[in-house]
């Protein structure tokens, strides 16, 4: 296998940066590192949120009448509609559940909403040192909230005890390596079925043993790699590459594919900033979203209307299920546009605390 593989897309950046032009549909950028026009159209890009900035910066000096937080959240519109021309386009095919909320109720009125979180970049922002991504108090109660009133489940790549260790809410379902690992409430709650608080599914449980091998190789392989961690996802790993210099990630993947090449029963994938490694069984968030919803009552229900909130590659499985289901929404996390199957989109975890709470506001009235 080549380098290229397991950094099969550019940056986010540049995909928000990329002419329309030159970004066909459905393209992925394939080369590592990107093209040379995605890099100068980054830069224009970035100077253009300069300019903008700049320009608003002094209209606000002038005694513009918005509030800070009014400004700020103006602001950030204009300046990415400035700075990504194709923004509004993506915006047209994946809107904002907060600009459709009314949408989406309509959509979901008379059913079962079930709702699925993914943890990092999406309850929690990114951070350099994936051991501090905690999540806010304000989130944890906007989650609790939600719980409240629907099935919820966290679903991420985390090895479980960690994400529960962050989230902290026993009236959740659990499921962590990438749904690997599925666990039900440990609190009893009005969603609580009569096998919750138990381990409900790891199908991968034959891959501890090499899991824990590679885990210890790539550990020392990362040694040589200022910044790499490799954090142990119980039924995965994840090589974090974050806080690695862009000239060593050639290095990092190669370290990593020498390692790997001694098991073949793994599989690489990329993540953002993070390469994971897991079993390579056909297991993955979207089979976990069918699981649980089969777990609940819901296995060919058209009652339900399951909604799947992430910000990552590994969502998409789960988007993909939601899609052809033809039932439920999926909603993406970023702040530019990215291909993907959801259909819906949410900017950063603060937009998606308040769509928790005005999911719980109107559903409760209703
Ligand atoms: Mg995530």
């Amino acid at each position: 296998m080549t380098k290229q593989a397991a950094f099969p897309a550019a940056e986010d950046a540049l995909a928000a940066a990329a002419p329309a032009t030159q970004q066909q549909p459905g393209r992925r950028f394939t080369s590592f590192p990107p093209p040379s026009w995605a890099r100068g159209a980054c830069r224009k890009a970035a100077a253009a949120q300069v300019a903008v900035a700049d320009h608003l910066g002094a209209v606000a000096a002038a005694g513009g009448a918005r509030t800070t937080a009014a400004a700020g959240s103006w602001l950030d519109s204009v300046v990415m509609a400035a700075a990504s021309p194709r923004h509004a386009d993506w915006l047209e095919k994946h809107p904002s559940a907060l600009a459709g909320f009314e949408t989406v109720l309509a959509a979901a009125e008379g059913k079962q909403i079930v709702m699925f979180l993914d943890y990092d970049g999406t309850l929690s922002p990114i951070v350099r040192d994936p051991d501090s991504a905690v999540m806010t108090d304000e989130m944890r109660e906007a989650v609790r909230g939600v719980a409240e009133h629907f099935p919820t489940a966290i679903v991420s790549g985390r090895c479980r005890d960690k994400v529960f260790n962050f989230v902290k809410l026993a009236e959740l379902y659990y499921a962590g390596s990438h749904g690997m690992d599925i666990k039900g409430p440990t609190a009893q709650c009005k969603h609580t079925k009569a096998n919750a608080g138990a381990v409900m599914w790891q199908p991968a449980s034959d891959f501890l043993p090499v899991i824990e091998e590679v885990y210890h190789a790539l550990t020392a392989k990362m040694e040589s790699i200022p910044g790499a961690t490799v954090e142990d996802n119980k039924f995965c790993l994840s090589v974090h590459f974050r806080c690695v210099q862009e000239e060593k990630w050639g290095a990092l993947d190669d370290q990593v594919r020498s390692v790997l090449k001694d098991y073949p029963g793994l599989r690489l994938t990329k993540g953002r900033k993070v390469l994971e490694i897991r079993p390579s069984i056909k297991w993955d968030k979207g089979n976990a979203l069918e699981f649980l919803l089969e777990s609940l009552g819901f296995a060919d229900s058209s009652d339900v209307f399951p909604i799947y909130i992430g910000d990552d590659r590994t969502d998409e499985d789960a988007f993909k299920v939601l899609r052809n289901m033809g039932q439920g929404i999926g909603i993406l996390v970023t702040k530019i546009p990215k291909e993907t199957s959801a259909s819906y989109s949410l900017r950063e975890p603060s937009e998606v605390k308040e769509f928790l709470h005005k999911l719980v506001k109107s559903t409760g009235t209703r």
